[in-house]
């Protein structure tokens, strides 16, 4: 398989936004580069007494509409570009979703199920000490990413607390319910690509029983399952890191949960049939959800695409060249910044109660939510119609229509 570095494939979505919508060259440049991009190394004392240094990143691209704002990967590929191309489509996802944040990404070079919990929460807290001067309420404001929990939010929350004596907890969103965490966080980011496709099946032509095959089992993955699931579709498919599995009747997504949990991967799971992650992607169904990493629709397996649609759980699964051949075979695509941009909604929402002292209910969370996602969903079709362009485009035309107003 091809890897494309993402900051190509996300300056590659640039030039040709640039092209259609005929922006300003000036206003091209500056968001061509991030603000900053800090590389930093953190020693950690390890379980049996040695002592290991592991690289890891912020990159700040940019604060236009507000403090940047943006999770942190832990990933044994991670490294600067992949988080540069991060911190740009955030950049993007909060002026689509309409919250008054800029973007931002963090990481780690590091697998972290090879650490102990110990060596976890030292590296952790050892990343928001090399950023502690960068970060804050106002400045920059991370949250979790693939493979970074609740838990480790609040030990990050923790250690700017120490050092800073903030008492907001507001410099870190996604931090567990009880430690100024707010409900319905977890989910949000499914949930709201849940609230996309509601608004969105009319004009995608999708009707009321759909088959779905999602593609990565982490927080986005398996709550898209549920969440798909729940609403009366057939889960005909789905996969982790490991590999995946396929029943065409349906997978009961709680017992695969449960037997996850219990062996480590989907693979083996009774009464559905083995499958590698590239048979899956290319399965014959109505929606096709990769909710894993960058690159994973290519020009090297587009063409056996069979969905019907497909939506972006993941950031940049799909490269650019790979978007113009969807386009042409008349598959669409809900972009990532539209159709995962409910976790950074409900972060923002979590930012907004710590500030003001506040809980919001679930329901309250989701009221707020459902709104914002398909009034972002609507503008974007409306631009994508009028340009006769893909929805990538359009939600690419509103977010730099709103950043550039501001600016
Ligand atoms: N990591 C998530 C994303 O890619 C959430 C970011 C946030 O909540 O700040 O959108």
């Amino acid at each position: 398989m091809s890897m494309q570095n993402p900051f190509i494939n996300a300056m590659a979505q640039l030039d040709k936004v640039a092209k259609i919508n005929n922006l300003d060259k000036e206003f091209v440049s500056k968001l061509r580069q991030p603000d900053r991009e800090i590389i930093v190394s953190i020693p950690v004392r390890m379980d049996d007494g040695s002592l290991r240094i592991f690289e890891g990143y912020r990159v700040e691209y940019n604060n236009t509409l507000g403090p940047y704002k943006g999770g942190i990967r832990y990933h044994p590929n991670t490294e600067i570009n992949e988080v540069k191309a991060l911190s740009f489509w955030m950049t993007l996802k909060c002026a689509v979703i309409g919250i008054p944040m800029g973007g931002g990404k963090g990481g780690i070079t590091v697998d972290p199920k090879l650490l102990s919990s110990t060596e976890l929460e030292s590296l952790s807290r050892g990343w928001v000490r090399k950023f502690s001067d960068i970060l804050g309420p106002y400045k920059d404001v991370p949250a979790p990413d693939v493979n970074t929990t609740a838990e480790i939010m609040a030990w990050m929350a923790d250690e700017y607390g120490k050092i800073t004596s903030d008492k907001t907890g507001a410099v870190i969103t996604g931090k567990p319910v009880g430690k100024g965490g707010s409900l319905g966080r977890d989910t949000a980011t499914a949930q709201g690509g849940f609230y996309a496709f509601e608004a969105l099946k009319k004009d995608l032509k999708l009707g009321e029983k759909c088959k779905i095959v999602v593609q990565g089992f982490g927080n986005a993955g398996a709550n898209a399952a549920l969440i798909w699931g729940k609403a009366g579709h057939t889960i005909i498919a789905v996969s982790d890191s490991k590999g995946g599995v396929f029943d065409p009747k349906g997978l009961d997504i709680l017992k695969l949960l449960a037997f996850k949990e219990k062996t480590g991967s989907v693979s083996g799971f009774s009464g559905s049939k083995d499958i590698t992650n590239e048979e899956l992607l290319e399965l014959d169904c109505d929606l096709l959800i990769p909710a894993a990493l960058e690159n994973t629709i290519t020009p090297d397996n587009v063409d056996n695409i069979k969905a019907k649609v497909i939506l972006e759980l993941a950031n940049g699964p799909i490269t650019s060249s790979a978007d113009e051949v969807l386009f042409k075979k008349g598959i669409p695509v809900v972009p990532d910044i539209l159709a995962n941009s409910g976790g950074v909604a409900v972060s923002y929402f979590e930012w907004v109660q710590n500030l003001k002292g506040e809980h919001w209910t679930e329901k309250e969370v989701f009221d707020k939510l459902r709104p914002m996602m398909e009034l972002s969903a609507s503008e974007i079709l409306n631009k994508s119609k009028k340009l006769k362009t893909d929805l990538r485009m359009g939600a690419f035309i509103l977010a730099l229509d709103r950043i550039k107003a501001k600016m």
